[in-house]
């Protein structure tokens, strides 16, 4: 480690992103810091899907395991939201209101967050009847009555896709989405509903299930759950204040194994990729770990 600098990598985030650089970095005998606010973005999830050899286990049970693996590596965690990031000569100086500390390499691995929709009901029930991702949670509730939420362009195809798992789809625009001729064609030939009338508020059912989507005109549509497709935004602007560049308005543009603009900082998880998923999420951080490894190493090298 160069001389006053605490640690040779910095992690923000133990999400699966987080938590997969760490090991990595641990087991490449890295002293390693993780700072995490315990804030995932399928915090509200029961069961998380479609993770191999782990389809079905709670995202609670998967962060418990990955942090409970770190105890063997020079990885320490601290509990604490980074509010401050400040380049230095020698890397990195993060902190939160109280503490600062400095590392050589810092991962961003911070995530993104659902965009709220402002609808009675939708926050309250996210991961028990309403759902962000039908490739996480469509299996579940296959065949049941389901409802597409798209607020913005897209819309069609979204609710085109649900029929994968449920010939019974309604498409609710909550009066936010233009549909062209051609795509009101489409939905009617495969017999999507659709809906444009705004929603009042959704209706919580039994056993993680909805009842009904409530519409403003006082009429309701029985469904058993919802998916919701209205966009998504950074957890944390510390990539954009550190100078990081945006691919899109809202996903950080990162390079070869997670490298952003920025030397020396990484980006890995939902806040850089275009597919989101634990997965992916894993598979960035090892990608980011590897890189920063080799950094360190040849930057070690007389
Ligand atoms: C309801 C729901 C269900 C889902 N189900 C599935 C599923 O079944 N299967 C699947 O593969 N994917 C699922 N996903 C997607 C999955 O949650 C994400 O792809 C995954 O969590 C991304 O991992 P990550 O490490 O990038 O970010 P996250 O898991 O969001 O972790 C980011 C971490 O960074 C922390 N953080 C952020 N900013 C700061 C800061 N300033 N200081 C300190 N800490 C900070 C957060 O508190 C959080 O702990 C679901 C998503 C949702 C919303």
């Amino acid at each position: 480690m160069t001389a006053g600098v605490q640690y040779d990598a910095i992690i923000v985030g133990a999400g699966p992103a987080g938590l997969s650089a760490a090991l990595v970095l641990g087991r490449c005998r890295e002293r390693v810091l993780v700072l995490d606010d315990a804030q995932p973005r399928n915090k509200a999830s029961h069961a998380s899907h479609g993770f191999f050899t782990r389809d079905g286990t709670s995202p609670e049970s998967l962060r418990r395991a990955g942090l409970e693996q770190l105890a063997a590596y020079d990885v320490s965690v601290h509990e604490c939201c980074v509010t401050e990031l400040q380049r230095i000569a020698e890397g990195f100086i993060v902190g939160d209101q109280t503490r600062r500390w400095s590392g050589r390499k810092l991962l961003l691995a911070t995530g993104m967050r659902e965009r709220d929709t402002q609808i009675p009901g939708i926050a309250d029930n996210l991961g028990a009847g309403v759902f962000c991702c039908p490739y996480c949670d469509g299996w579940e509730v296959r065949e049941r009555a389901l409802g597409g939420l798209a607020m913005g362009q897209g819309a069609a195809g979204y609710a085109l896709g649900l029929l994968t798992w449920s010939a019974h789809i309604t498409l609710f625009t909550h009066g936010c989405a233009t549909l062209e001729p051609a795509e009101r064609a489409q939905l009617e030939r495969n017999g999507v509903a659709v809906v444009e009338t705004a929603i009042e508020r959704v209706i919580a059912g039994e056993c993680g299930r909805l009842r009904a989507v409530c519409l403003k005109d006082g009429s309701r549509v029985a469904l058993e759950a919802l998916f919701v497709h209205a966009g998504q935004h950074q957890h944390s602007r510390l990539a954009e204040a550190a100078g990081c560049e945006l691919a899109d308005a809202e996903t950080l543009r990162t390079r070869d194994h997670q490298r952003t603009n920025v030397p020396g900082l990484f980006v890995a998880g939902d806040a850089a990729a275009h597919v989101e998923s634990i997965a992916v999420a894993a598979a960035d951080g090892y990608r980011a770990a590897l890189a920063m490894h080799s950094e360190l190493r040849r930057e070690r090298l007389r």
